[in-house]
């Protein structure tokens, strides 16, 4: 077991500052704030270090066995210049405001890339969300997203937090394989203009068919806001506006749903799905 040093904490108190600064990652002017956010659960907080993420504190509740994983999780927080902080299985749950919550959870630096690091290698596939807003949503896509293989995502306009509990949660760990790109709209046409590759955009009276897509082409997946769609001047910006059949009558299909099916359509145009 991992000996402990100056970092290690044991804290009681829900007043105490560090699990303060821990709460206020609850809302987005503490993320903000904090450029940080909370990601909960070893088995993710490990992944997160491994895919090279900056583990600021690490939340243990007293009842967590140790383990070799439990150490490496550990030693990446130390590693990172971070704490770790041994609190009771009841201030966890005021941590999470949750009932059963997970033993470990980890204040993480967040992380996006630049519209510069969307480049057109062969195969590549993006996926670009106009102003979504609904984290569960955004999260599901992300998951999608990492499990299709997609490069990143890019998040046009007014989004939803990407680093909200909730977003987080729904990305079941997935968020630390998917760089986040963010942009105005504007940033995002201009970008478009010089891209060499596909813009595939969805759009409920788009004229073809999901069917077929999948290519070595780079392309961009182009989803609507939950509410509104596509705006008309991005549906202009798509090589291709695609339908996805529905039963007449039916009105639309929700967001990830139809971005998981996109993604299956488009994705492997390189190869590398099993
Ligand atoms: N009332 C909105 C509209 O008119 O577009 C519905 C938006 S829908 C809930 C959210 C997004 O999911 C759409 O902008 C589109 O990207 C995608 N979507 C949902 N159903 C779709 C379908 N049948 N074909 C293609 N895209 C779809």
């Amino acid at each position: 077991m991992a000996e402990q040093t100056r970092a290690d904490l044991v804290i009681t108190s829900s007043a105490n500052p560090e699990i303060k600064a821990v709460k206020a990652l609850a809302t987005k002017k503490g993320r903000q704030q904090q450029n940080a956010f909370v990601s909960e659960g070893l088995r993710h907080v490990v992944e997160a270090a491994r895919a090279g993420w900056v583990i600021r504190r690490l939340i243990v509740a007293d009842t967590q066995a140790p383990s070799p994983v439990m150490d490496e999780a550990r030693q990446a927080c130390l590693d990172a210049g971070g704490r770790v902080i041994t609190v009771s299985g009841e201030l966890m749950t005021r941590i999470a405001k949750r009932d059963n919550a997970q033993s470990v959870i980890a204040v993480i630096e967040q992380k996006t890339s630049p519209l510069s690091d969307v480049t057109p290698e062969p195969g590549a596939l993006w996926v670009a969300l106009e102003s979504v807003r609904d984290p569960g949503n955004l999260g599901s896509v992300m998951r999608s997203a990492d499990a299709f293989g997609a490069k990143g995502l890019i998040l046009v306009g007014h989004t939803v937090d990407p680093f909200s509990i909730e977003s987080v949660r729904a990305t079941m760990g997935a968020i630390v394989n998917v760089p986040l790109v963010r942009c105005d709209a504007a940033a995002f046409l201009d970008w478009r203009a010089s891209w060499p590759g596909r813009v595939v955009g969805t759009h409920l009276s788009g004229p073809h068919r999901p069917e077929g897509l999948r290519a070595p082409t780079p392309t961009v997946l182009l989803m609507g806001n939950e509410q509104a769609g596509l705006p008309t001047e991005m549906a202009r910006a798509c090589d291709t506006l695609v339908r996805i059949p529905m039963r007449p009558g039916a009105d639309s299909l929700n967001l990830a749903a139809a971005t998981a099916i996109m993604l299956h359509g488009l994705a492997g145009g390189a190869g590398g799905l099993e």
